[in-house]
């Protein structure tokens, strides 16, 4: 009856359950996609695309930052 509490993943689009996955604040990424951030080098054309997905991440992470 959990199997019920999925999220979409921000990079892939996918719904993942929430165990398989990280939260980073109200974002959820998907184990693969993670490890495909992680193991993808910065040349690669795929590290754009994340980059791209990722900016609305960063974005939320800076505005954390900023509130005192
Ligand atoms: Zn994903």
């Amino acid at each position: 009856m959990d199997s019920e509490l999925k999220k979409e993943c921000m990079v892939c689009g996918r719904l993942v359950e929430q165990s398989q996955g990280i939260h980073l604040l109200q974002h959820f990424i998907c184990n693969e996609c993670e490890q495909e951030i992680v193991t993808t080098g910065t040349e690669d054309e795929h590290y754009r695309f994340f980059v791209k997905r990722l900016h609305l991440l960063w974005q939320d992470l800076s505005m954390e930052r900023v509130i005192p």
